[in-house]
């Protein structure tokens, strides 16, 4: 299995356009190389198919960027399959309108976002003249992708909508994550960017996997109201677990002997983004990893 960690940043990216908190400020200065582009990840399990989850605001770039995912010479043809979303986010589904150039991509998503997809972001209606998506609904059994090879596992983890749906009553759930197994070689991973709670499905779903790629946004809870004077919300208020406390995602998975964990979806507030803070320093000796934009990671 081979997985390209496309992105590693919250919605905004680092640095921000209109931010210059000391995490921003850091990464303006330092230039490109410090720089983290919307979270998105690319999965495979064989040479010439590739699946992404999430399309980000940035998914062009993390296209050319990816040598894996380039058409073969001379053709107008992709080794991207399809596109699975973990939920309805903005900063996880915008990417689309930038795949629609003819490109006949398969499309997954939980039921609530394929409506909120109908309604109030009428992303399936804009992309419709354009031909080629198709839609699927996740989680009523795995998706069996790749001619059978790569086996994808919904897992439900909270009812979160995105703000432009606030309103919906669709049941849900609204956010998954996902679990891929390799059915021919026997190994799996875990991809879970947005964790508003850490549901017993998601220890369930650990079981036999080598990689467990998670919900890094905020090292802490008061994380975002401490860097803009007091105006941000708590980070379980946003949707996502902080890494550090009692409760938070940290401790649970230093336990885990055999799976190497990464944190993505880094908020611009998080120290861990800094490779020189003390925060990114407590995780030497454990099995966790802050990647860059373009690790791959293959086993
Ligand atoms: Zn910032």
């Amino acid at each position: 299995m081979k997985l390209r960690i496309l992105g590693t940043a919250a919605g905004g990216g680092l640095p921000q356009w209109n931010c210059a908190c000391p995490g921003c400020s850091r990464a303006r200065a330092a230039g490109p190389r410090a720089w983290r582009t919307q979270e998105c990840l690319a999965v495979s399990v064989s040479p010439d198919a590739w699946y992404l989850v999430n399309a980000s605001p940035d998914i062009r770039a993390q296209i050319l960027a990816a040598p894996g995912l380039a058409p073969p010479d001379g053709t107008r043809h992709t080794p991207l399959r399809g596109v699975l979303l973990t939920d309805g986010e903005l900063d996880h589904t915008a990417g689309l309108l930038a795949l629609r150039e003819g490109a006949a991509l398969d499309l997954y998503a939980p039921p609530a976002v394929l409506a909120a997809l109908d309604g109030p972001f009428p992303l399936r209606t804009l992309l419709a003249p354009y031909g080629s998506a198709r839609w699927h609904a996740v989680g009523s059994g795995p998706l069996l992708l790749d001619g059978g090879r790569l086996r994808v596992t919904a897992v439900p983890i909270s009812d979160k909508r995105p703000r432009y749906a606030s309103g919906s009553g669709a049941p849900g759930p609204w956010v998954v994550a996902y679990r891929f197994d390799d059915t021919a070689t026997g190994t799996a991973a875990v991809y879970a960017p947005s964790l508003a709670r850490w549901p017993d499905a998601l220890d369930d779903a650990l079981a036999g996997v080598g990689c467990l790629i998670l919900d890094g946004t905020f090292w802490s809870e008061d994380e975002m109201a401490r860097a803009t004077g007091g105006r941000g919300s708590g980070a379980r208020a946003m949707g996502h677990l902080p890494v550090d406390g009692p409760d938070g995602t940290l401790v649970r998975l230093l336990g885990r002997d055999g799976i190497r964990c990464f944190y993505t979806h880094l908020n611009n507030t998080n120290p861990l983004a800094d490779r020189a803070s003390p925060e990114r320093g407590a995780l030497a000796g454990t099995p966790v990893e802050v990647p860059s934009d373009g690790t791959e990671i293959e086993w």
